[in-house]
């Protein structure tokens, strides 16, 4: 390979060019890349595909010394550096694995100024030896790649991210790009502070995606029929199916194949050999289904991937959003459907509360993180808002491409209910969660007679409705944004300041949804 790295002080545009063969930047990378040319410490949230590997690469070029990647996964770290040497970048990475020779040898290339990147582990960089022999060489950069990993309200917590912060903190002077996909804003807060980068400069790309059409349909009975259905208006289309166990990969798989259909199955179970030979016809068949555990989806590059289907309920909303954002990459219209059994999301709530191996903290940051997925399933307004709103981009228009923009469920008026609520979560100085908030609205017979709640004045305040229905009340404020969940407060919910506006103006109407509407025949409305 001939040494492309040549290219400290030269400008952003002509690297760009000259090594990744680019013309212009996306929107936001130029902004990143310029602020930390210049030493700027900046976090980057962008959607999966954005572009994130870029911002941190070119100023790594540009800057004199060795830029520092710290990744989770020697996997990933491979991948990148792979790519960054067919383009001729002088890039390694160090795992345990690496012969002596070798580890001596990037030593040497660092010492000398010969190597542009080096991608380490979180564990790594913690080591004293390690530290001290960065003391003594040029650092570009610390990039911190999938920065979620830092945050226990993530979704992808990992103790070794915690100590990046001190060891970072060793390095003033060297500018710290935190970047990563997913994060609402309680894990981007807690990423920033224990990155010590609280005065970072944050760029946030939209996540937004046009071309996605985004659905949930909600059946009685088995999910193979609505599936077959949808999957009749894609065929000869490539597309994902996801299932939450291998079982259930298994099982699909054959009852597709039973439909005539082209499917091959994809989890961490099966052979290697079968995996990589999945993969393979993914990347090679027109109308391939691979049906998948979240195991599939690590440098998957299919850019006409038509329709992503969860027969699951997903864990998260980041995992979600991650998954679906496989469909559509060429930027044509495709769907993200999801179909799932009524009882699917309760028998998920349950499997959470009866893991015993799970610390309180994690079950409650589960649990928020389910309520989320819940209040999106839920929600009667715009799919896509709903999901940007959840990683904090607020005042967004309607998509106009999802089931709801497309066909507006049933709704009514539940501001009385909404208002209720609302005084119920400040009465109780927002440190309540779903399920105690219902019972304090509508208490069971002497229920709570020994808890201090029954003196609050919201106490039995909706005796008119059952405690499903205010919970449900609940995780459709939380959808539309009126209400958040705390997890770092175990699930607690908090008014949002729109949250606050609707109790402030009593005639101002909260859409609730059909399921409500159905459930709640007793209200007298006035429409
Ligand atoms: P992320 O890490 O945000 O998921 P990547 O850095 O892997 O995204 O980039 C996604 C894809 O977009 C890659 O194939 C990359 O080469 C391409 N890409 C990034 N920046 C540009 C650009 N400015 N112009 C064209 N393609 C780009
Ligand atoms: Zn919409």
């Amino acid at each position: 390979n001939q040494n492309v790295s040549a290219s400290e002080g030269e400008a952003p545009r002509d690297v760009l060019n000259r090594v990744f063969g680019y013309e212009d930047f996306r929107l936001d990378q130029a902004e990143v890349i310029d602020a930390v040319v210049r030493g700027e410490d900046t976090f980057v949230l962008m959607p999966t595909g954005g572009g994130k590997s870029l911002c941190y690469q070119i100023p790594g070029l540009v800057r004199k010394g060795v830029a520092i990647v710290v990744s989770p996964l020697i996997a990933l770290m491979k991948n990148q550096v792979d790519a960054l040497q067919a383009k001729g970048v002088r890039a390694e990475y160090i795992s345990s694995q690496l012969p002596p020779q070798k580890h001596r040898e990037i030593v040497r290339d660092i010492e000398e100024g010969r190597l542009d990147f080096l991608y380490v582990s979180p564990e790594r960089l913690k080591l004293p030896r390690f530290r001290s022999f960065l003391k003594s060489v040029d650092v570009a950069l610390f990039a911190i790649d999938e920065a979620h990993c830092v945050s226990q309200w993530g979704h992808d917590f990992r103790s070794s991210f915690r100590d990046i912060g001190t060891v970072l903190s060793d390095f003033s002077g060297v500018p710290r790009v935190a970047l990563t996909a997913t994060a609402d804003p309680v894990t981007q807060a807690d990423i920033l502070l224990s990155l010590g980068m609280q005065e970072a400069r944050q760029v946030q790309s939209s996540f937004s995606r046009p071309n996605l059409s985004v659905g949930v349909t909600r059946v009685e009975a088995d999910v193979f029929p609505p599936l077959a259905d949808f999957l009749k208006s894609y065929a000869g289309c490539c597309g994902i199916i996801y299932r939450a166990s291998r079982k259930d990969v298994d099982a699909t798989v054959l009852e597709l194949i039973g439909r005539g259909m082209n499917a091959v199955g994809y989890h961490a179970g099966m052979p290697a050999e079968d995996r990589a030979r999945a993969q393979e016809r993914f990347l090679e068949e027109d109308d391939i289904i691979v049906v998948a555990t979240i195991a599939f989806g690590m440098g998957i590059d299919r850019g006409d991937v038509r329709f992503v289907v969860h027969l699951d309920p997903p864990a998260t909303l980041e995992g979600y959003y991650q998954e679906i954002g496989r469909a559509g990459r060429d930027g044509e219209p495709s769907t993200a459907m999801m179909i799932l059994h009524d009882k699917a999301l309760g028998k998920q709530r349950q499997k959470i509360e009866a893991n015993q191996d799970l610390p309180d903290e994690r079950r409650a940051v589960l649990r928020s993180k389910l309520e989320n997925m819940t209040a999106f399933i839920e929600t009667p307004g715009c799919r896509m808002q709903t999901l940007l709103a959840y990683f904090g981009e607020t005042d967004t228009p309607a998509c106009g491409n999802c089931d709801h923009c497309k066909r507006p469920p049933l709704t009514r008026d539940g501001g009385a209910q909404a208002r209720t609520v609302i005084s119920a979560v400040l009465e109780v100085g927002e440190r309540f969660g779903t399920a105690t908030l219902a019972r304090i609205l509508s208490p069971g017979p002497g229920g709570d007679a020994e808890d201090h709640v029954a003196e609050l004045d919201c106490f039995g305040a909706g005796r008119d409705l059952s405690q499903d229905v205010w919970k449900l009340i609940m995780r459709q404020m939380i959808g539309s944004g009126l209400l958040a969940i705390q997890p770092e407060r175990f699930g607690a919910l908090r008014a949002t300041r729109e949250g606050r506006r609707v109790l402030l103006d009593n005639k101002m109407p909260v859409r609730l949804s059909g399921t409500w509407y159905a459930i709640a025949p007793q209200i007298e409305i006035e429409e």
